[in-house]
């Protein structure tokens, strides 16, 4: 059986100095005027070299949004506001405003060009957007984008904190990959084999130097769009989305304490690796011990509490998305790795 038609991105620079060609990248199809959607606070001095490149190539900027909120109501009134000669959607920034960038695009049915200035999570070249329906979270299909531009030098003076984030949802997907085998061995669930092996690959290669020198970036970056690629490929967020995955929705469905979505994904996923009863465990161990992820869980300790209810509500988050999590409570090991692991020592209270 072959897969239907799948677009992939036609543009794609992981380098330093990236931001400074952004005009180029969009003058070369013949791209303006084009809209520019950026993040609340958004550093000054990154939106101008990003609004400068633009006029130096001579791309009008034609609509220029300050994203506050990711919500579906914010994409359809933007949908609205963006004044049809546009050619091409960017969006610039974190979480928030890529989504609904994307989103928009998808639904004006624009080329859109993601440009992400962290590394906190796959979301920036992944073919769903996450955004609000009246408070409620929703993964809402988009398709990929058609560019990435991530500057390395740009990434790499974003908080560390959010580095640790981009490691953790980078490990869930070991965890996602092993959930998705189970499912087709308990269920019959198709594995996309080449995009679990995308999905594995591309951990190992940033595992082989985990560190946020501009190498390192470059390797998390690529790990982080492959991934996305790989949701694409395989026709569902399965190579990079499982139980660990469900525990974060969980977490984030039961009004917990908002934490960046890496950390809850890299956290649930050492957990959850523990029960798959595989190597990964140790390994995920290794890459948090390495990174010094576990320093920016412990600057804002999760609650057990909390995380006791998501762990019981995480298997019935998605219908029919079996999981390591549908074969009984895994609370009680949870807890008990809570109590013991010194990893685990200061990440919960
Ligand atoms: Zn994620």
């Amino acid at each position: 059986m072959k897969n239907a038609q799948i677009n992939l991105p036609w543009l794609v620079r992981i380098k330093a100095g990236a931001l400074q060609r952004l005009g180029l990248y969009l003058a070369r199809p013949g791209l303006t005027p084009v809209g520019l959607f950026h993040s609340e606070g958004l550093l000054e001095s990154i939106l101008n070299v990003a609004r400068q490149s633009l006029r130096d190539h001579g791309v009008a900027t034609a609509l220029l949004h300050e994203v506050k909120e990711a919500s579906i109501e914010e994409a359809v009134h933007l949908l609205n506001a963006v004044p049809s000669v546009c050619r091409a959607l960017i969006g610039v920034g974190g979480g928030k405003a890529l989504d609904v960038a994307k989103y928009t695009a998808s639904l004006a049915e624009l080329p859109y060009f993601a440009v992400p200035t962290s590394l906190s999570n796959d979301g920036f070249c992944s073919p769903q957007a996450s955004l609000t329906l009246e408070g409620q979270r929703r993964s809402l299909p988009t398709g990929l984008p058609e560019a990435v531009v991530v500057d390395l030098a740009v990434c790499q003076r974003a908080p560390r904190m959010l580095w640790h984030s981009g490691v953790g949802d980078l490990s869930a997907k070991f965890t996602a990959v092993s959930d998705w085998k189970l499912a087709f061995q308990r269920k019959g669930v198709p594995v996309n084999d080449l995009a679990a092996l995308m999905s594995d690959a591309s951990v190992f290669q940033f595992m082989a130097n985990p560190v946020s020198d501009e190498q390192g970036i470059q390797l998390l970056a690529t790990a982080l769009m492959l991934n996305g690629v790989a949701m694409e490929i395989a026709g569902s967020s399965r190579p990079a989305s499982g139980s660990e995955h469900l525990i974060s929705h969980a977490l984030d469905m039961t009004g917990a304490r908002q934490r960046l979505h890496g950390l809850q994904t890299g956290t649930a996923a050492y957990l959850v690796s523990s029960l798959q009863r595989g190597s990964h465990h140790e390994r995920i161990g290794e890459l948090f011990t390495r990174t010094g992820f576990w320093e920016s869980v412990r600057k804002q300790p999760f609650s057990k509490e909390e995380w006791r209810i998501a762990v019981e509500r995480a298997p019935s988050v998605k219908e029919d998305f079996y999981t390591i999590l549908s074969e009984g409570d895994a609370w009680p090991e949870f807890a008990r790795m809570i109590a013991d692991d010194k990893a685990l020592s200061g990440c919960f209270e």
